[in-house]
This record gives structure tokens, C-alpha cells and sequence, in this order.
């Protein structure tokens, strides 16, 4: 075996091919069968998704695997009832929408997914194949490896107030799950990029109060919602203030609102703002985790591919979407979804180099039609 990493003492078992696993109830401590599969996608995104699909159409099976609890990647996890405008020909689409329809879309190829789980190892092996390893014990010896992993195991960053944690899910939010339970609330939205000003126009108009704070009179998000946030602010509808989050206002265990420290010169300098529920958008972590110690050639945290297989430095390991990264690299849904079709056909080549490969259209191939389920 070369490039062990992380496997730390495991049992090499015999793999054997399963189709059904209890994956997120698998206890770290036992000892499992590797499950034998021609591709393994790391991560649940729509670029994996999309990558189960693209694989799929030539035939090839792949499990696939996620820490989070659900597939959909950082449209599900950051922005699930945000619009998406440009996926080609839906002039637009709800970012959980794309993947309901992605999942929709893969339905025919019966992809394992394996949710709640990281994967924390990685070994190439001498044969070519690669044994891969999750936190919960989950093995598999795979034929080829496509990392989707996005920005890694993202962490939003936290307000870091004292007794933050404990209103974490409750009243203090890293992200909007359900918009509609913040209507009619008394919010204090904080951050200056496009996530904290996009749910600040959302919400100002539902909310009983918003109030926007961000640490810098200019915004990272874009000028037109800054705008708009402006205008809103003009007609009296919300407040914005320059400050930084200075301690939470807590009364009976309740969170009652937060005290800003003005930034903007005026006086006295901390500031009480009566709040219900605190949104704080300060960005995410950009962790590559565990992925950042495989050994594999790295560029500014991102896998450096090639764009015709867009495999990483590693033949037989592959990087699709947010993770990779090439000379115009656009981290872009769409450019992911280009670079799963084209590392479909790189896996297909480097599983089967015997295999005579050909374009076919989805439009009138018998073959693909038969994997897609259509009926003739
Ligand atoms: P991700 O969506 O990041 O998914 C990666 C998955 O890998 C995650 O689920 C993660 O849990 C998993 N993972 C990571 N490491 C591991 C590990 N070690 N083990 C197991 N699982 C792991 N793009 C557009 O094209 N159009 C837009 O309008 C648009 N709007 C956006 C709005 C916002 C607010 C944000 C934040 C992004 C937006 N994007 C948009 C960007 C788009 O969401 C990303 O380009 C896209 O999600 C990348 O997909 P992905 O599959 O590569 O990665």
C-alpha cells in the first residue's frame, strides 16, 4: 500500500460487494467488510450529484458519501430558498429545488449514498485501487475516487459572545433553515456580504424589526442589494449601524438582545439593540479537513486538475466542482457540472483503458435509454 494516510492500525478485510449498509449507526470500533464499488464520490453537493449522473450514463456505478445528515452540499446547508438564475435553461430555481431535481435526475443509476459520516482516510493501494476510510468505520476499495468536496467540512464562523453557544439553533443563527418562523421577529442581522444583506432584504419587509450590523461602511456583498439595503434604511424601514457584537442581552435564560460597540465615532460607543433572534453571517471556514493531508498537489486549499480529465495529481483520483482548481477556475455550479461530464469519461477510460469510448446522445442512444429506465 503507498500513500497510507490516516488509516492508523486498520484490519485489512476481505472486500466483498454490499448494496445495503446502516451507515450513520456504524460504530467506529467494528471492524467492517470494504464495500467493493467502481467510483466513490466524496461529497453530496450538485457537483457529486451531478457526477453520480454523468458516470451513470456510461455505466458506471459509484457510492457516495457525506458528512452532513442530507445530500445538496452548500445549496442545501447555506442557501436552500434562495433563487439560482443560472443553471442553464431553468432561468431560475430554488437552490433545494436543484437538488431535488438533481436527485430526481440520478434516481435510474440507485447511487448509495452514505450520509453523516466524513471520510477522515485515504490510502492508494499498489493494485491501482484505493482504499477509503469514514470516521464511523465505513470502509471501501474503490476502482477510482472523485472528490466533490466543496469547501471541506465547513464551519460557519461563530459571533464569539460569551454564551453564544447556548442560544446556537435557537436564537442565535449561522444560517436560515425556515424564513418564515423569523417573520413578524425582532432581528439584528450581522455581516456585509451577500448571504447577511440577500436574508437582510428578505426578511426586512416580514420581520417586526431588522436591524443590519456590520464592523465597515463598505459592503463585500453585491451594490445593487447594498442599494436597496440603503434605500430601505432612507425610508425608515430598517436600521443599519456600523459596530461590532459586543455582548448578548440575556434575561430568564431568554435572549432579550445585544449590545454593539459603535465604530463610527459616536458616543457613548456601546449600543443596546433589542433583538429576538441574532443571523450572524460572517462567512465559512474554508477547512479542507482531512483531504489536505492525502498528499495531493494543492493550490491556495484548492486540488490542482487538469481540465481535460480533471484529475488531481494522483492518477485515479479525481476533483469535481469547488475543490479543484485549474487556470479560469469559476467556482460556478455549471463549471462543476462540466467537469463531472468530463471526468466521467477520464474514469470510464482509467477503469477500462480497453474500452473504445464514444460519444453518445442521451436523445438517441438504446444503451443510455436503457440505464435511464426510458422505455422504448
Ligand atoms: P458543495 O456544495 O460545497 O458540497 C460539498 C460537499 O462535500 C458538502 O456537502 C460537504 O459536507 C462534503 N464534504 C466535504 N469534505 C468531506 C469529507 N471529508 N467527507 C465527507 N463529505 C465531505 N453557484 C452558482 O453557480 N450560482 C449561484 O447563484 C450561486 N449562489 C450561491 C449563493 C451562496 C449564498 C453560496 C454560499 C454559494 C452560491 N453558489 C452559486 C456557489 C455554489 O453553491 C457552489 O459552487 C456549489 O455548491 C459547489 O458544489 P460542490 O458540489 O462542488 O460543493
Amino acid at each position: 500500500m503507498v500513500g497510507l494516510v490516516g488509516f492508523r492500525g486498520l484490519i485489512h478485510a476481505a472486500s466483498v460487494e454490499v448494496t445495503v449498509s446502516s451507515d450513520v449507526s456504524a460504530s467506529p470500533c467494528v471492524a467492517q467488510a470494504a464495500i467493493r464499488t467502481e467510483v466513490l464520490i466524496i461529497g453530496a453537493g450538485p457537483c457529486g450529484l451531478f457526477q453520480v449522473f454523468e458516470l451513470g450514463l456510461l455505466g458506471i456505478g459509484a457510492h457516495i458519501v457525506d458528512s452532513l445528515a442530507r445530500p445538496g452540499g452548500q445549496c442545501t446547508e447555506l442557501y436552500p430558498e434562495k433563487p439560482i438564475y443560472d443553471i442553464p435553461a431553468l432561468p431560475v430555481c430554488g437552490a433545494q429545488e436543484l437538488v431535488e431535481r438533481l436527485l430526481e435526475q440520478i434516481k435510474p443509476f440507485k447511487a448509495q449514498m452514505h450520509l453523516g459520516q466524513e471520510v477522515t482516510a485515504f490510502a492508494a493501494r499498489e493494485d491501482g485501487r484505493f482504499d477509503v476510510q469514514t470516521v464511523t468505520g465505513t470502509r471501501f476499495d474503490a476502482g477510482a475516487v472523485v472528490l466533490a468536496a466543496g469547501v471541506g467540512s465547513f464551519q460557519p464562523r461563530r459571533i464569539g459572545l460569551e454564551g453564544a453557544e447556548a442560544f446556537e439553533g435557537s436564537a442565535i443563527h449561522y444560517r436560515v433553515k425556515d424564513s418564515a418562523s423569523l417573520h413578524g421577529q425582532q432581528l439584528v442581522v450581522f455581516g456585509g456580504g451577500d448571504s447577511a444583506l440577500d436574508w437582510t432584504l428578505e426578511l426586512a419587509p416580514k420581520a417586526r424589526s431588522l436591524t443590519l450590523v456590520h464592523r465597515r461602511h463598505e459592503f463585500r456583498a453585491a451594490p445593487a442589494s447594498v442599494a436597496r439595503m440603503r434605500d430601505l434604511v432612507s425610508a425608515g424601514r430598517m436600521r443599519c449601524f456600523e459596530a461590532l457584537p459586543e455582548s448578548l442581552i440575556v434575561a430568564d435564560g431568554e435572549l432579550r438582545g445585544v449590545n454593539i460597540k459603535l465604530l463610527d465615532g459616536t458616543s457613548p460607543a456601546v449600543h443596546a439593540l433589542e433583538a429576538q433572534k441574532l443571523l450572524v453571517f460572517f462567512g465559512l471556514h474554508p477547512k479542507l479537513g482531512p483531504i489536505a493531508e492525502w498528499g495531493l498537489e494543492l493550490e491556495r486549499k484548492a486540488l490542482k486538475v487538469d481540465t481535460e480529465k480533471f484529475q488531481t495529481s494522483l492518477p485515479g483520483v479525481f476533483a469535481v466542482g469547488d475543490i479543484n482548481t485549474y487556470p479560469g477556475k469559476k467556482k460556478l455550479i455549471l463549471s462543476g457540472f462540466h467537469e463531472a461530464a468530463l471526468a466521467a469519461f477520464a474514469i470510464q477510460h482509467h477503469l477500462y483503458p480497453q474500452k473504445k469510448q464514444f460519444l453518445q446522445y442521451t436523445t438517441t442512444s438504446p444503451i443510455m435509454h436503457q440505464r435511464l429506465g426510458v422505455p422504448d
